[in-house]
This record gives C-alpha cells, structure tokens and sequence, in this order.
C-alpha cells in the first residue's frame, strides 16, 4: 500500500502539502497548551479535494483536525492523536458576489472575517459578527465554535447568521446545502448542527451567509459604573429605550482596564472618573431618520440621575468611537501579557451577572487566597469571560486550576447558566462537560457522533472523549 502521507503529497503538491518545519506553525493551539506535531498540513483549494483528502485519511486510519485560524481558546485545532493531520482552509478564500435583494453571499470556509467585512464595505452591506480575533479568525473556524462576539445581541450567534452550508462528511461524500433562504423546514436543521460541532462531524467548505444593510449612523458611549448590578440595571433600561437599536452592551472591569492600560501602548481612559466597572454601549441604525443620539444621551441622563452611572462619554468621531472599542477588545490582551492565566467562558441569565461575579468572587478565594479575578464580556448575552491572573508576585495558580475550573462551572449551572458560552469545548472543557451536563445529553452527543463519524477519524478527542465516541451503540 501507498504511503498516505506520499499520497497526499503527490495530490496537492508542494503548495498544498507542508511537512517537517513548514508544518510548525499550524502545530499549537493560540493558549500555547494543546498539539503535537501533525503527520503534515493538507491546504486544499477546492472542495472535490477536501473530499479526496478526507476519503483517503479515514482510509489509513489518519484522524484529520480542520484548522481556520487557530484562534480558538478550547485546544480544538490542533493534532493530539499521533499520525493526525491538519486540513487546513487557508487557500479556499473565495468572497461571491453579494446578494442585496436577499442579503446573502456564498464564501469559502478559509475566508478571514475581517476579509469579508472589507469586502462587503463598497456594496454598502455588513456581515455583522465582530470579535477580537477578527482579523485571524475564518469563517470555518467561527461556524466550527458558533462563535458569538459582540454583535449577538442584536444578530444573533453564527449559527444564526448561516443561511447554507456545504459540508465534507466523514466518508467523503459531499452535502450541498448552500441554500440561501431564511425559511427551509424540510426536516432536521442541518446546518444548525455543523453550527458549533468543532471539525467533529464533517468539514465545512463553504456557507451562504446572512448580510444587513450597513448602518448609516450610530451613537457610541464610554461609562464608569459603581458595580456589576449598576451595570445590569443600566443595560436593562437601554434595552427597553433603545430596542432593536442597541447593537452593543459590553463590560469590563477595573482590573482588567488598568491590565490593558499597562501593557498596551496608545491606549488611555477618557473619562475623569473611575468606578469598578465601565460599558461600552452602541446604538446603530440604517435610517438617518432615528435619532440615535438622542436616545442614548436621555438614557445616559436617566442613569446619571439614579446615581447608576458615575462618568461617561459619547464618542465624537469614529477615532474615538474605535479607541472606545480599542479599551473593550484589548482585555484579553492586556491579560495575556500580565502572564499566566485561566479562562472561564460562562453565561448566566443576565439579571443574575451580578450575583455569579460576587459568588464566584467568593469561591476562587476560598479556593485560592489573593487571585485576580477579571470578569469582562457580553453584558446583553450574559456572557462573563470570568478570566483569572494568580495571586500578585505569584506565577502560577498551585495547581488549583481545575478545582476553580469545577466550582465556576457548578456554579453557573446551577444558575441556569452554560461553562462553555461561546468558545465551544474543545479538549479542554470535555471533563467541565463529562461532570455537568446529565449523562443523558453527554450520550446523545456521542451518539451523533458515532452515526457521522464511527471510525472516530474526525478530530478525536474534541467535544466528546474518544472512548464515548465509538463506543457500540447498539
Ligand atoms: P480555529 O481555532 O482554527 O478552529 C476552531 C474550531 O473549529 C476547531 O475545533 C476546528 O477544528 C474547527 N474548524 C475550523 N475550521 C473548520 C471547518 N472548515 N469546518 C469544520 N470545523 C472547522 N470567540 C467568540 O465566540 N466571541 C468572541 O468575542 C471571541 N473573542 C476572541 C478574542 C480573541 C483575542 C481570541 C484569540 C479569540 C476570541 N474568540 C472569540 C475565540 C475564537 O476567535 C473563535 O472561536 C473563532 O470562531 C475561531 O475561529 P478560527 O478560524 O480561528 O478557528
């Protein structure tokens, strides 16, 4: 029998088949935590190859781990089971011809979101997710997690933003579903399930994704606030002024903006004041008509009056608009290069944020003495990046990783809340998963897997363990 890997070689040729040192870059996950080095790095630029690659991996028994822009925070891109490979989409970039009648366009899984936006820009259309990594992350790679970003609030998670798919399966046949309707009820939501399924369940190629109108105005603000239930009770009263308006209510904490205040040049806080917590709220519209401006300062003014809001800011040019946004995506950032440091991606019913910040307050102190909580994120989702940095002077958290890891994610669930908000699982959070979600969804999860994939060749090891993934369902 032929080599697989020389196989692969002679199929894609040197451009599209990387080994040895060229293969390195593709081999750590963004955390620098997960990946061995992959068997090598297939980039195919159509999809009758991805077809043929994925036919011929599953054939010699070659797991295949799909990698868009290895942003993701879960270890899920990378290679962990020896004799894998990377399929990488980074050659099948292709933007269509947007549809402004029905507002779609056809892509190619390997296109970078930041791409896409400026490509849309000169036909007055926007794809409306945006989050920090935007100029890395692939359209893959946001529909392999369904992503969230902070644009969910009003347009939803990505999997609501996939009109249509087109999906490489396990055995290499190919599902065209590149529809690009709103409506198709014709059985099972297909699409839905590749919408968060982590390269598990099949190869995403391409998608038909849903555009809006690009906004013509919009009215942004900087806030200082005394506390989180400050924070809450604000978000709740714009949400009732501002409506379908509001495209934008994000948090972040004191802590984290001195972080990103320390280690990022250029960076600097407007407002006089500063209170435990600061929002940064946006309103957008596609009519020149709604005044946007007036909105938002009357909601300002009536939090100002209840004492809610200490200090804050409208954005005078689009400068400021992108320093404002500039403070909020660089948290993570600012984290990063303080050193170590440990993610919790939850959500909880937004009325009780402020209830999980101080519980969880309490917890990782009982756990640990003096560690560093930094919670920021999606205020309207209720999606706390609830991120931690070790005790000061300290490097590392003694080994206390998971035991917070569990309490966090206990406690989240028990508030009616997800650990895994929108970052997926990964390998990373399969124990988190194992422990609190019922043995009941755990199985059907395995169960969906076995009848996609029963060799387990598809990114093993990701979302469920591999010993659940094959095990014989009768
Ligand atoms: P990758 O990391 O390459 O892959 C992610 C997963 O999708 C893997 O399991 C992979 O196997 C699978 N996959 C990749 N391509 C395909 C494909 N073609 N078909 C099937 N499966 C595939 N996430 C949010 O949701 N909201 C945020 O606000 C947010 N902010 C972030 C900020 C920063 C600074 C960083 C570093 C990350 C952030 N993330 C956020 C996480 C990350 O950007 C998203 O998860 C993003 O969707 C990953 O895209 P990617 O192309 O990098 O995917």
């Amino acid at each position: 029998m032929t080599d697989p890997a020389a196989a692969l070689a002679q199929m894609l040729g040197p451009k599209g088949w990387l080994s040895g040192e060229e293969a390195e870059p593709y081999r750590q996950d963004w955390l620098k935590r997960y990946g061995i080095a992959p068997l090598g790095v297939a980039r195919p630029i159509t999809t009758a190859q991805v077809a043929e690659i994925v036919t011929l991996c599953c054939d010699a028994g070659m797991n295949v781990v799909p990698q868009g822009g290895n942003t993701g925070l879960c270890g899920g891109a990378v290679v962990e089971r020896a004799g894998g490979i990377i399929l990488s989409l980074s050659r099948m970039a292709a933007i269509g011809e947007p549809d402004a009648a029905s507002g779609s366009v056809v892509v190619e899984a390997g296109v970078i979101l930041s791409a896409l936006h400026d490509a849309l820009a000169p036909h007055g259309l926007v794809f409306p997710m945006h989050l920090g990594a935007e100029g890395s992350a692939r359209i893959g790679g946001l529909i392999g997690t369904n992503a969230g970003g902070s644009h969910a609030l009003r347009h939803g998670m990505m999997q609501d933003l996939v009109l249509g798919l087109e999906v490489v399966l396990p055995d290499g046949s190919i599902w065209n579903g590149l529809r690009a309707v709103q409506k198709d009820n014709a059985g099972y939501q297909l699409r839905k399930l590749f919408c968060g399924a982590e390269g598990t369940l099949g190869i995403v190629t391409r998608a038909v994704l849903k555009l809006s109108p690009a906004p013509r105005q919009r009215a942004t603000a900087l806030l200082t606030l005394g506390d989180s239930a400050a924070a809450v009770a604000f978000g709740t009263y714009l949400r009732g002024e501002a409506g379908e308006f509001l495209s934008g209510l994000e948090f972040f904490c004191d802590f984290g903006l001195s972080l990103a205040l320390k280690h990022l040049p250029g960076l600097s806080f407007p407002l006089e004041s500063r209170g435990d917590v600061h929002l940064l709220v946006e309103l957008t519209s596609n009519s020149t008509r709604v005044p946007l401006d007036e909105i938002l300062a009357s909601a300002l003014e009536w939090g100002m009056e209840r004492g809610l809001i200490m200090d804050g800011a409208l954005a005078m040019s689009d400068a400021q608009r992108a320093h404002f946004w500039r403070l909020r995506e660089e948290q993570p950032e600012g984290q990063r290069l303080e050193g170590e440091q440990l993610k919790h991606d939850i959500s909880v019913p937004v009325g009780r944020i402020a209830e999980f910040i101080d519980k969880g307050q309490a917890l990782c102190q009982g756990i640990l003495s003096g560690v560093r909580i930094n919670p920021f994120g999606h205020l309207g989702d209720g999606n706390i990046h609830y991120n931690l940095s070790p005790p000061a002077g300290r490097a590392d958290f003694d080994g206390k990783a998971p035991e917070i890891a569990q309490a966090l994610a206990a406690l989240a669930t028990d508030m009616n809340g997800s650990f895994a908000a929108e970052h997926g699982l990964g390998r990373a959070k399969i124990a988190l998963a194992d422990r609190n979600r019922s043995p009941v969804e755990r199985d059907l999860m395995a169960r969906l897997k076995h009848a996609l994939d029963p060799l387990g060749m598809m990114n093993p090891g990701v979302i469920v363990c591999e010993s659940l993934g094959k095990k014989n369902f009768p």
